[in-house]
């Protein structure tokens, strides 16, 4: 089974290129953020919790998020591969994931990380922020608090995976089909 993962700073386009590879390659896309949004709209009490995180820009404790993932490989066993969008986020999360595909005799295939500068970022979310309604995205001292947090708690996650000789970088400017095009030439 393959593991890839889609790494980068919010609003690098991990979403919308993960869309593309799982056309290509019938992998089931892995979306931490999806998930979380998924428990607040459904009221849970887990989505309560995780709402006064994310609106503020923190991150959600890694238990939370390692347990989705943990039921997610769990429902889905026959599947040609999985592709993570937005997890690991943090070294203590890439550690987990390495055990619990080494539990199953796997590791992860590779890294992806498609990078961008942080005015980038802000630029792009700014913009989604017209498109799509997440209050995350609608402030920008938010925005600023998550590219804090990227560089503090989620950028050390590439030197985890250039350890293990998984990690591939390629640019993330430019237009949608032409970054594919780059992780196309990765894989
Ligand atoms: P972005 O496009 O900004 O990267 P995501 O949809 O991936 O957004 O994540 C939205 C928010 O959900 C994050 O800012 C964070 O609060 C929370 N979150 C998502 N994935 C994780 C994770 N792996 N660990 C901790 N928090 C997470």
């Amino acid at each position: 089974m393959k593991h890839y993962i889609l790494f980068g700073p919010p609003g690098a386009g991990k979403g919308t290129q993960a869309a593309l590879m799982v056309e290509k390659y019938d992998l089931r896309h892995i979306s931490t953020g999806d998930l979380l949004r998924r428990e607040i709209k459904a009221g849970t009490e887990l989505g309560r919790q995780a709402a006064a995180l994310i609106e503020k820009g923190n991150l959600v404790p890694d238990e939370v998020v390692e347990g989705m993932i943990l039921s997610e490989l769990e429902a889905h066993p026959d599947v040609k591969g999985f592709i993570y969008d937005g997890f690991p986020r943090t070294v203590a999360q890439a550690e987990v994931l390495d055990k619990m595909l080494s539990a199953r005799g796997e590791a992860v295939t590779a890294v992806i990380s498609i990078m961008i500068d942080d005015r980038m970022v802000l630029e792009r979310i700014k913009h989604r922020a017209l498109l799509e309604n997440r209050k995350d995205d609608a402030d920008e001292s938010i925005i600023l608090n998550r590219i804090r947090n990227y560089h503090a708690k989620t950028e050390p996650v590439i030197g985890f995976y250039k350890a293990e000789g998984k990690y591939n970088e390629i640019n993330g400017e430019g237009a949608v089909e032409e970054i594919f095009g780059r992780i196309l030439s990765v894989l």
